[in-house]
C-alpha cells in the first residue's frame, strides 16, 4: 500500500462509516466497532507494521495523514487507532527473545484482526506516565500484574493491552517494564464506565488487573527498560498522532464553520452572515491561518522523525503541546462565530469543541511538554 492509498482508504471509511453515526455515536458514548472492522479490512490496522506480518510498512507521514483525515470525521475513533498503532509499535519493538511469541499477535494485527491499545496511566501516579507505582512480582515462568490503569481507550473492546508497570526489582519510580496482557487474562476487568466531555465514543474507562499472571514471552522490554523504550519508541508517534487528531479537528471546525456561514441567513438583510459581518469573517480567517499553522508545524515534526537531528525531541514536545492549545482555540473560534446554533448543538460544532479538549490532559500534558521544553532549554535534566 502507499501513502495515498492509506490516505484515500482513511477518507472512503470517514465518509462511509464515521461521519455517518459520529454524532449518535457520541450521544450515547458508543464504541464503533463497525469503524475498527472497516480500518482492519482496509489494511489501515497494520499501517506501521513490516511486511512480513501482513503490514504495509509506512511512515509517520502516513500515521499523521491518516490520524487527521479519521479526526475530521471522528476524533473518537482516530484517538483509538491512534492507541492501536502505539501499542502495535510496542509490540513490534519486543526483546528479540519473545519474537516468536509475539509473532502470531503481529500476524493478527496485519490480517486486521487485533485490536491493542496502552494500559499505561495509573490511578496512583495519574497523568505521570513514567512512573507507575504498580509493581510485577515474580512468578514461575513469568510474573503477577496487580495495578489500576486509570484511562484505557479502547477498554473492553480491546484483544490486548501493552501494561507498564515497575520492575520486579526495579529500585527507581522510573524502573519500569512493558508486557503484553491479552483481554482473556484471568484478573483483568473493566472497572468503570466512561462518561467523558469529549471523545465519549472511545470507550477510555478504567481497568484493574488483579494478580494476573503473564509469561516472561509477553514480557516486550528488558526488566527496567520501559521507560527508555516508551520514550524512544511512543513519544514521538504518540505527540505526532495527538497533533494529527488535533489537526482533523481544526479542519473539521474551518469546514463546518464555512458552511455555516454560507448557509445561514439574515433574511430581512437578504445576506448570509459571511456576506454580512466582517467579524466573522475575520475570525474565519484566522481559524485558517491557525489550522495551516499547525499542519506546517506538523509537516515539520514528520521531517524531523523521517531525518532525526539535534532538534527533534525539542519538536515532538513542542508539537503535542501546540496542536492541543490550537485545536482548543481554533474549536472555540467557531463556537462563538456559529453562535447559537453550535451552542443548541444544531451544527456538530460543540462535539468537536468537547473532544478538543482531550489532548491537553491526555499524558503527556500540555502543561508537562512545556515544564520539560522549560527545563530542557535550561539544561536542566527531564526527570
Ligand atoms: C480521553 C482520554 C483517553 C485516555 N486514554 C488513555 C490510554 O489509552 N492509555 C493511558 O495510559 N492513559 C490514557 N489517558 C490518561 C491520560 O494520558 C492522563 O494520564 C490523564 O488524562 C491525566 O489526568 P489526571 O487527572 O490524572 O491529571 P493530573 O496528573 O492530576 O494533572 C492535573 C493537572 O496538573 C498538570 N501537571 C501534572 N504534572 C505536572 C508537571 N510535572 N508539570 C506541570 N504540570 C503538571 C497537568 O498538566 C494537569 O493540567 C486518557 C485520558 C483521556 C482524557
Amino acid at each position: 500500500m502507499t501513502h495515498d492509498a492509506a490516505v484515500l482508504k482513511a477518507r472512503e471509511i470517514s465518509n462511509g462509516v464515521l461521519t455517518p453515526s459520529a454524532g449518535q455515536n457520541d450521544k450515547a458514548g458508543k464504541f464503533s466497532s463497525e469503524a475498527i472492522e472497516a480500518l482492519g479490512n482496509a489494511g489501515l490496522l497494520g499501517l506501521m507494521l513490516p511486511a512480513e506480518f501482513g503490514g504495509a510498512g509506512l511512515g509517520p507521514r502516513t500515521l499523521a495523514a491518516v490520524t487527521a483525515t479519521l479526526a475530521e470525521a471522528d476524533a473518537s475513533v482516530a484517538m483509538v487507532y491512534l492507541m492501536h498503532i502505539l501499542g502495535t509499535a510496542m509490540i513490534a519493538a519486543a526483546r528479540p527473545g519473545i519474537a516468536e511469541a509475539v509473532a502470531p499477535v503481529l500476524r493478527e494485527i496485519g490480517a486486521g484482526l487485533h485490536l491493542t491499545t496502552l494500559a499505561i496511566s495509573e490511578a496512583g501516579s495519574r497523568s505521570h506516565f513514567w512512573a507507575p507505582v504498580s509493581r510485577a512480582h515474580r512468578n514461575g515462568k513469568g510474573v503477577r500484574i496487580s495495578a489500576k490503569k486509570s484511562w484505557v481507550t479502547s477498554a473492553g473492546h480491546a484483544h490486548s493491552y501493552v501494561v507498564s508497570t515497575l520492575a520486579p526489582e526495579g529500585s527507581g519510580p522510573t524502573d519500569s517494564t512493558v508486557y503484553l496482557v491479552a483481554a482473556e487474562t484471568r484478573g483483568l476487568s473493566i472497572a468503570g464506565p466512561w462518561d467523558g466531555l469529549g471523545l465519549r465514543a472511545n470507550a477510555s474507562a478504567p481497568i484493574a488487573l488483579e494478580e494476573c499472571e503473564v509469561s516472561t514471552d509477553f514480557q516486550l522490554t528488558d526488566d527496567s527498560a520501559g521507560f527508555p523504550t516508551m520514550m524512544s519508541v511512543l513519544l514521538p508517534l504518540f505527540n505526532l498522532g495527538s497533533a494529527a487528531v488535533a489537526l482533523g479537528l481544526c479542519r473539521a471546525a474551518v469546514a463546518a464553520t464555512v458552511t455555516h456561514l454560507k448557509n445561514a441567513r439574515f433574511e430581512h438583510l437578504g445576506q448570509s452572515l459571511g456576506e454580512s459581518l466582517p467579524t466573522l469573517r475575520a475570525h474565519l480567517a484566522e481559524m485558517q491561518i491557525e489550522t495551516d499553522s499547525l499542519a506546517a508545524l506538523i509537516d515539520d515534526l514528520v521531517e524531523h522523525l523521517e531525518e532525526p537531528r539535534d532538534t527533534t525531541l525539542l519538536r515532538v514536545m513542542e508539537s503535542k503541546a501546540a496542536a492541543g492549545e490550537t485545536a482548543i482555540s481554533v474549536t472555540s473560534t467557531a463556537m462563538r462565530v456559529c453562535g447559537g446554533a453550535a451552542f443548541s448543538k444544531h451544527l456538530g460544532v460543540e462535539r468537536l469543541f468537547r473532544d478538543a479538549h482531550a489532548g491537553a490532559v491526555m499524558a503527556p500534558t500540555a502543561d508537562v511538554m512545556r515544564e520539560f521544553i522549560g527545563k530542557s532549554l535550561l539544561g536542566i535534566p527531564l526527570f
